[in-house]
């Protein structure tokens, strides 16, 4: 499998090099050459698999014989050896046709964990393999700084620099990310805000000689590995439903931010998952719910709102989806993309409008409902969910029919946001493990929010 961009001026890149990547040379974003397809009996033969060896069979189909197959499932043994859970991604009834794929089994207790404990085993193999030095620099507003820490921490030929905005991250958040005492990672804490962090990392990235010299490699969302294993527990969550019978009409509902969680479900579909209905959920931050109802990408003002890491209003894989609703034109994609730049907006002509349409039903949730959802399903099914979780569900309660099932990913444990879980006045008992961070000493070095300051650090640590 090659790889290509969704601007047209990168193709024929191998997965490794995909990977190492991370955003395409010309600004898009990469995308396999072409989407693998998975027939009815194939899929039926998944049904027996674990989690690891579903995982493995579908990153083959992304991978080929670069990376030898042993190899691989080692790699992805390694990654989800690391769930607290068994099935890895269990699903769990609700109540009468709704389930929760709980994602938040992984060393962070979000579900970025997925795919950053894989694409963190995945540099280590490539620096392995290649005696390349691999240093990973990212900027967080909690949960992924968090997950890439633990992805990478104490691995041979990596070290990796998280900046996070200073105490403007939740008190776990903050904790996951500082206790960690290997000497390959290095928190810095920024005096500013994430946007402040973003734009360092940014321009730090744009500047080719020092990302050359310093082999600076990215972790954000837009990285296709991450997609690839996001992938994966939608097959996983269908097969477990089907052989109950459930998955006639099967429906996920996504908490989304950035469109990697819902493009990865909407890559299971184009690869032949039967998905009935694919609901994107935002909370009060609703580009892409104003995108699916109207026809209109417009970033607006920002709000924050108790699902903070959904509290995006530029949505970085979006790109992704138009290249596919324009038919993988990479002209009308880069001239859309640009038109966002210029114009603050694009439009889409109404018959792509239902096309959206026909690819997701979306629902934008209110502060005020995210809570009422909250301590809804606490008190009637005494079940606690996380405030971006309920933002998914509270999408499935409005767009769903009695006949059709739904699953809601469930994409973070309730203790990583008790702020929330606090106004619905339930006291909940945090896992043992996110306990003991209160009582570990932290590290991290406060710096001043500007280029020369961050660049520093970076020439003292790389
Ligand atoms: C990152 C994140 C999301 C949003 O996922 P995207 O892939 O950016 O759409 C939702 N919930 C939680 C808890 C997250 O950490």
């Amino acid at each position: 499998m090659h790889y290509k961009s969704t601007r047209g001026q990168v193709a024929g890149i191998g997965f490794i090099d995909a990977i190492l990547m991370g955003l395409a040379d010309d600004g898009g974003l990469l995308v396999p050459e072409y989407i693998p397809q998975v027939s009815a009996e194939t899929l039926k033969s998944w049904q027996s698999l674990s989690y690891v060896e579903l995982a493995t069979e579908i990153f083959s189909l992304f991978v080929n014989d670069e990376i030898p197959r042993s190899d691989l499932e080692k790699l992805v043994q390694d990654s989800y050896g690391t769930f607290r859970h068994p099935e890895v991604t269990p699903v769990r009834k609700l109540r009468d046709n709704r389930y929760v794929m709980e994602l938040f089994h992984g060393p962070t207790f979000a579900f970025k964990d997925v795919a950053l404990q894989f694409l963190g085993n995945l540099y280590a193999y490539v620096s392995r393999k290649t005696g390349s030095v691999i240093h990973i620099l990212g900027a967080t507003s909690g949960d992924t700084g968090a997950s890439a820490i633990e992805g990478v921490r104490g691995k041979e030929g990596i070290r990796i620099c998280i900046l996070h905005p200073h105490q403007k991250v939740s008190k776990v958040q903050e904790l996951q990310m500082t206790t960690v005492d290997d000497a390959n990672v290095l928190n810095l804490a920024v005096e500013g805000t994430f946007d402040d962090c973003q734009r360092i990392i940014k321009e730090l990235f744009a500047d080719v000689d020092f990302k050359h010299r310093y082999h600076l490699r990215a972790i954000n969302s837009i990285n296709i590995a991450r997609i690839l294993a996001q992938t994966v527990y939608y097959f996983y969550a269908y097969l477990q439903l089907a052989k109950q019978g459930l998955a006639d009409k099967l429906n996920f509902s996504v908490p989304t931010g950035n469109f990697g969680d819902i493009f990865a479900g909407y890559l299971a579909q184009r690869m032949g998952l039967p998905i009935h209905k694919l609901i994107l959920a935002t909370n009060e931050n609703n580009i892409l719910e104003r995108f699916v109802n109207e026809g209109v990408y417009q970033p607006g003002e920002f709000r924050g709102t108790y699902s903070p890491s959904m509290d995006i209003q530029v949505a970085s894989n979006f790109e992704r989806y138009l290249f596919y609703l324009y038919g993988e034109n990479t002209e009308d994609a880069a001239a859309l993309m640009s038109l966002v730049k210029t114009e603050g907006k694009l439009v889409i002509p109404d018959d792509k409008k239902a096309t959206v349409a026909a690819d997701f039903a979306a629902h934008a949730v209110e502060n005020d409902e995210c809570l009422a959802v909250i301590s809804q399903y606490y008190d009637d099914y005494s079940y606690l969910l996380d405030p971006h979780t309920a933002c998914g569900v509270a999408a499935a309660d409005q767009l769903t029919g009695t006949d059709e099932v739904t699953v809601t990913l469930s994409t973070a444990h309730p203790a990583k946001f008790n702020e929330a879980i606090a106004l619905c006045e339930i006291k909940q008992s945090y896992p043992e493990q996110i306990e003991a961070l209160f009582s570990k000493p932290q590290h991290l070095k406060i710096v001043k929010g500007t280029n020369e300051a961050v660049q520093d650090e970076l020439v003292r640590f790389f």
